[in-house]
Formats: C-alpha cells, structure tokens, sequence
C-alpha cells in the first residue's frame, strides 16, 4: 500500500487532518473492540473484574490497555512499522493507543501517569532495525500526555532468545536479569509502552523492575494484545 499523506491509512478516504493517519470512522470501529480484562487484556467476559486466570495468579503490572486483538486491519499496521521501515506510522498508531489510554481514565479510573517508558531492543537489533518502534509510540504519547519521556532509562543488557520459541520457564529465565534500570523511579505512576503484548513476559519484567525499584504503579499500554 502507498503511502499517501492525507489519506486514511485504512479506508484510504480523505483526512479532515492530515497528521490523524486514521479517519474518525476508522477510529470508531476500533474502539473498545477489545472486551478484555483490565488487568491482563486477554479476552474475558467481566471489564472491569479481573479474570479468573488473574485472580489466581496475577501478573505483576497494574492494569494493561490495548487498542486491540492482533488482527486486521491494526496487525497489518503494526507489521509495515516493524518490518518495513514505515516510521510514518507511528502518530496515528500512537493516537489510537492515546485514545484507549483516555478511554481506560475514565471508565477504569486509572491513574494519570507521570512517564513513559519504552521497551527497549538489544543494541545489535535497534542498530540492523535503525530505530525502536516502541520509542516511536512513547515520542508523540509523552509530549500529548504532558508527562516524562526518558527514552534510555531501561536497557536490554543481554541479547535474549527469541521468546516465542522457549517454554514459559525458560522465557522467564531468559530475560532475568536481560534489563538495567538507569533512572530511579521512587513513588512514580510509569506506563511502559509496547506494540504487541504476547506472552507478556517481557513487560512482565520490566514491571518487577520498576516496582523493586519503588515505582507507585506500572501500567502496560500496547496496540494490541493476543496470545
Ligand atoms: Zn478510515
Ligand atoms: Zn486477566
């Protein structure tokens, strides 16, 4: 697909502006698709209960929001920023994410947050990749939130394997000790910002690591959440 400024990045219709990416009607049909549970996103019956899964072991992070499932058309979206260098990307998704995140205020009472976090690649990855589209999403959602952005406050030390194909023990063990925290985070609301929530074990991490370290409460805002 071209990429055609002013048009929608979906429906290819004109933008009342320009800088949306997405039209309103596009907007709309993506919002709060997702009925997922307000603590791990995954699909459930209950919003605003976490799920069964959660009330017996629940993940380490406050609360989660998405825009939506990996589906289309916001997976096919997701995969031009990642794999084909379409930077341009980046606001609208941001936007979308921004407006779930509004959403989430109001009818989930979340916390405003004071700073947003990426998550950060391996060196050697951002390097071949020329950028981290996570620190894309965080650029735009810090500067219209009017809170803090320190982009390399969490660093991936090690190089870890790829997640997907280890077990959940080995995925857990593979990240331990996989990130450093260079910013002290003492009694501060932190978002962590991702483009797909998985397995969720490396926000999962993450969060450990900012709340050991004395962060209020850590939320993990993404485009989309699956298994
Ligand atoms: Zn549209
Ligand atoms: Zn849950």
């Amino acid at each position: 697909m071209l990429t055609v400024p002013g048009l929608c990045w979906l429906c290819r219709m004109p933008l009342a502006l320009s800088g949306w990416g997405v039209c309103s009607v596009c907007t709309r049909s993506l919002d709060g698709r997702l009925a997922g549970c307000p603590q791990c996103g995954l699909p459930a019956v209950n919003r605003v209960i976490p799920c069964g899964r959660c009330l017996k072991k629940s993940p380490p992070w406050n609360a989660l929001v998405a825009v939506d499932d990996y589906i289309p058309p916001l997976s096919g979206l997701i995969h031009k920023l990642k794999f084909s260098g379409q930077t341009a990307l980046a606001p609208p998704l941001a936007r979308l994410l921004l407006l779930a995140v509004l959403r989430a205020r109001r009818t989930r009472a979340l916390p405003k947050v004071d700073m947003v976090m990426n998550v950060p690649l391996y060196q050697r990855r951002h390097w071949r990749r020329g950028y981290n589209q996570s620190d894309l999403l965080c650029r735009p959602l810090a500067r219209w939130l009017g809170c803090r952005y320190p982009g390399f406050a969490l660093k991936r030390v090690q190089a870890t394997a790829i997640q997907h194909q280890l077990s959940a023990r080995q995925r857990k063990r593979n990240l331990k000790n996989a990130f450093l925290l260079e910013l002290a985070v003492n009694g501060l609301h932190i978002a962590i910002v991702d483009d797909v929530v998985t397995t969720g074990s490396t926000v999962a991490e993450l969060s450990r690591l900012l709340l050991r370290n004395g962060a209020a409460s850590v939320q993990v805002w993404c485009l989309c959440r699956t298994l």
